[in-house]
């Protein structure tokens, strides 16, 4: 069975870095995903840690933190039948090391903290991720 879901998609700052937003969003739209929302945002640092609070107690939060708060990011809410899985699929492993060949995070990552994409993981941390940058915000028809 499959439904309609929402998911969150960032366009990381080393992505935007790279200008890589036009082919990825070029890849979003390929895929099928039908873009709800979608907008430019620079991270404050609390912003990013409130954002990853979940690797809080990590070694590469501090790091991760300071990445995602370092220049502008692009962030989409994604549509489709089970959006959120195909996401992750098309974004590949999260080490661009591992992640297979097409997809994403090989070919535009760079490390594995800098990865060019996000997606949010499961059905209740993509509803948290999408009110966190579209709370308010009527997704476009
Ligand atoms: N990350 C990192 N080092 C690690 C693991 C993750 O810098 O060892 C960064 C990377 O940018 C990743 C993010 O932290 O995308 C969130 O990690 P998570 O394990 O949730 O991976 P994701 O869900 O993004 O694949
Ligand atoms: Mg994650």
């Amino acid at each position: 069975m499959t439904s309609v879901e929402r998911t969150l998609a960032i366009i990381k700052p080393d992505a935007v870095e790279h200008r890589l937003v036009g082919s990825i969003v070029r890849r979003i739209e390929a895929e099928g995903f039908r873009i709800a929302a979608m907008r430019l945002v620079r991270l404050t640092r609390g912003e990013a840690a409130a954002f990853y609070d979940v690797h809080r107690d990590k070694p590469f939060f501090d790091s991760l933190t300071s990445f995602m708060s370092s220049g502008p990011a692009v962030v989409l809410a994604l549509e489709a039948s089970d959006a959120i899985v195909r996401w992750r699929r098309v974004m590949g492993a999260t080490n661009p090391g591992e992640a297979e060949r097409g997809t994403l995070r090989h070919e535009f990552g760079t490390s594995i903290e800098h990865n060019a994409t996000h997606g949010s993981d499961a059905p209740e941390t993509a509803a948290a991720e999408l009110a966190f940058f579209f709370r308010g915000v009527e997704f476009a028809r």
